[in-house]
């Protein structure tokens, strides 16, 4: 597969290219030059496929010929060596769990998948990938343990200091090896900006062979398609057509989610589910996209105040605004209506959500008050307990803690303090 620069002043690449550089030259994410929608036999029998089966076919297309079908199938086993289960709390709303792998939240899919690229096309390289990667929360943790060992590659990871939960800086501070964490002054934007500006530095991109792991990387976008066929196939038999409600930050994982419509899967709609960011909240009413300073939630892998990936949803929908409006609503929740939700799902169906999830379930809720019929799913992202104390506070009751959490709790942190760029620029010229 060749992919392009949605910036269009880059020569096109190769799959691996692309992963191993990241950003296109010109500064634009890579785009996929062509999709082929999966046949319809393929979603007739899709209930008969194994996951690993179906994420092949959905994936092949956009690595092949680079990675061999071999190998490409042991990546994928490798990433999905744990389950996503749907489970129904009403007749209108299911919740899909993606927060079963390592570090319990969704971002392990796409930075296990990254990784083992990463890990394949660098295997006979002498020279060695720095990847570098700005975290709000969850993909730090993701990032650290999906590449944890992987030969030829060092992970920087940036965070804003004090602005992750315990869980979380323990997932990205703890694991030593390859993995160098960043306690950055400032908040995740602060983190992105800087890690953009790394990219643009010629002193630092002449030394070092420096890439992302955000999900402007291909390799981590697009895997997070498959979430959208696994909920297809175990609602199929029940529901024809399902609307997903994907709790937003840099809009990756949505529009991973439109990607999969593109191949062909019956999707209705996709609602975008935002915090008090809500630069996308307010593009639908005005169509007028603002960026903005990020500001501070419950839900903080979503405190995003210009989303990276909102260009690539743009380039799905050729910029037509109204196509776009018909296939895509959004609405913005407050810290206290989310913990309401956190408190109604616990009190109406037994049920313990992140507040990530709550954001999302809030989605499908407002989305059903005008579309009664619609059968929503909204993903939950992240284990309730990465954000043990939000959630332990509204639903008053402790929450155990499950192994993978258990197992960094008493490990002990290291990070390194960071002011500015000036002081990111120093760390990398060192390494
Ligand atoms: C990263 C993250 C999100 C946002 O996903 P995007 O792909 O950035 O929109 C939502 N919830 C959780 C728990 C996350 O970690």
């Amino acid at each position: 597969m060749h992919y392009f620069s949605l910036n269009k002043q880059a020569p096109d690449s190769s799959f691996k290219n692309a992963v191993i550089k990241g950003l296109a030259p010109d500064k634009g994410l890579y785009f996929p030059k062509s999709i082929q929608p999966l046949p319809k036999s393929f979603f007739d029998t899709i209930d008969q496929l194994s996951d690993t089966e179906i994420a092949f076919e959905v994936i092949k297309q956009f690595v092949f010929p680079e990675i061999p079908e071999k190998e490409l199938r042991q990546i994928i086993e490798d990433t999905l060596s744990f389950d996503f289960p749907v489970i129904a709390l009403n007749d209108s709303i299911s919740v899909l769990e993606l927060y079963h792998g390592p570090t319990m939240a969704f971002k392990d899919v796409g930075a296990r998948f990254m990784a083992r690229c990463l890990g394949y096309f660098n295997q006979n390289n002498s020279e060695k990938i720095t990847v570098l990667v700005a975290t709000s929360g969850d993909t730090g943790g993701a990032v650290a343990h999906g590449f944890l060992g992987v030969k030829g590659v060092d992970v920087v990871i940036l965070y804003p200091s004090a602005k992750v939960s315990e869980i979380q800086e323990k997932q990205l501070t703890t694991l030593g090896q390859n993995i160098t964490a960043l306690e950055v002054d400032g908040v995740f934007d602060d983190c992105q900006y800087m890690v953009k500006r790394a990219f643009l530095d010629h002193e630092l991109t002449s030394k070092l062979q420096l890439t992302s792991a955000n999900s402007i990387n291909v390799a981590r976008w697009l895997p997070q398609m498959f979430y959208f066929f696994f909920a297809y196939k175990r609602l199929k038999v029940s529901h024809d057509k399902i609307v997903f409600s994907v709790p937003s930050g840099n809009f990756g994982n949505i529009c991973a989610g439109m990607m999969a419509q593109q191949l062909g899967l019956p999707v209705n709609t996709f609602i975008a589910a935002n915090n008090a960011n809500k630069v996308v909240t307010d593009f639908l009413k005005s169509n007028s996209y603002e960026p903005r300073p990020s500001v501070q939630t419950i839900s903080n892998a979503m405190d995003v105040g210009d989303p990276s990936n909102f260009v690539r949803i743009l380039e799905i929908y050729q910029h037509d605004f109204d196509r776009l409006k018909e296939n895509l609503s959004s609405y913005s929740f407050t810290d206290a209506e989310t913990r309401s939700a956190m408190l109604e799902i616990y009190n109406n169906y037994n049920y313990v959500a992140d507040p990530h999830g709550a954001v999302g379930y809030l989605g499908a809720k407002s989305y059903l008050e005008n579309h009664p019929d619609a059968h929503c799913v909204f993903l939950e992202t992240a284990h309730p307990t990465k954000f043990l104390d939000v959630v332990e506070k509204v639903i008053q009751k402790k929450i155990e803690l499950p192994a993978q959490i258990q197992s960094v709790m008493g490990k002990k942190k290291s990070a390194i303090p960071i002011q500015n760029y000036e002081g990111l620029k120093a760390f990398l010229l060192k390494t």
